[in-house]
């Protein structure tokens, strides 16, 4: 391997990135309704980025194995990943006001996970994933589908509050969505649930409304992926909630859930 490639390659480790694919993978939806054939290819924030890195004809590189291959149990596994990540300073959110990193948190074996945007004020305070106002309601559409918060698993794709809460802006979303892939592909869920637009388009590499994302399944990478609004959304526009206990309604009957109480009490 030349010695520009051996740098350009241990620089995106330092990324958090260890994977490389010349190939995009299609995100198409697993059920698809007339007219989705036309999906754009999926195309993982974070990996986007490497392709200038990758030589004419390799499939697939890898520089050195990501330390959390080297255990078998998850929470030691993501611990690794957040070691890894460390007081990351990747992006500029680290100097745009942020307090706490927002790794992620819940059951390292969850079925179901969540993912959201990014953290808000009061994440950042308390360096935990949605325990603001967004974050109450999203426990209590976890509870109506029959379970507790701490059996599911709850990450965003961008780790540090972006400042006043604004939409993390694409580089952000490149650097720091390697950490998050890293994290599902340890978890292994058998469904993921992407709150909001950001998130979808972040795990689909879709550029669709969300009215085309909503009310289906993608395969994530072998996953179910299923697109609902995000719980600050639903806080501005209740009359949606009806909407988003249908999406989550698909992921209770795929996971074998019973609804624990009715939707309307959300
Ligand atoms: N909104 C998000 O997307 N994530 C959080 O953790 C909190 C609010």
């Amino acid at each position: 391997m030349d010695s520009r490639l051996a740098a350009r390659l241990q620089y995106y480790r330092d990324l958090g990135i260890y994977d490389f694919y010349r190939r995009e993978v299609a995100a198409v939806p697993i059920e698809a309704p007339p007219g989705a054939a036309e999906c754009s290819p999926a195309r993982s924030a974070g990996y986007e980025a490497m392709e200038g890195a990758v030589p004419q004809g390799t499939a697939e590189i890898q520089i050195a194995p990501k330390p959390e291959t080297s255990v078998t149990d998850r929470s030691a596994a993501l611990r690794l990943i957040q070691e890894d990540l460390g007081e990351c300073t990747r992006c500029v959110l680290s100097r745009l006001g942020r307090k706490t990193i927002v790794f992620g948190e819940g059951n390292p074996n969850a079925d179901l996970m969540f993912v959201g945007e990014g953290p808000g004020a009061d994440e950042d305070e308390q360096g935990r994933p949605f325990v603001g106002r967004a974050g109450q309601l999203l426990n209590k559409m976890i509870e109506a589908m029959g379970l507790m918060r701490e059996q599911v698993y709850i990450a965003n794709v961008v780790k540090c509050r972006p400042p006043g809460n604004r939409t993390p802006e694409r580089e952000e979303i490149e650097t720091c969505s390697p950490f998050l892939l890293r994290q599902i592909a340890v978890i292994q869920p058998k469904a993921i649930v992407a709150l909001g637009a950001v998130a979808a388009r972040c795990l689909l590499g879709l550029n669709e409304p969300m009215a085309r994302l909503r009310g289906r399944w993608f395969d994530f990478r072998g996953t179910r992926l299923a697109v609902t609004y995000h719980p600050a959304f639903l806080l501005r526009d209740p009359r949606q909630k009806k909407e988003t206990w249908k999406d989550l309604q698909m992921a209770m009957e795929y996971l074998g859930l019973k609804a624990r109480r009715s939707p309307e009490s959300v």
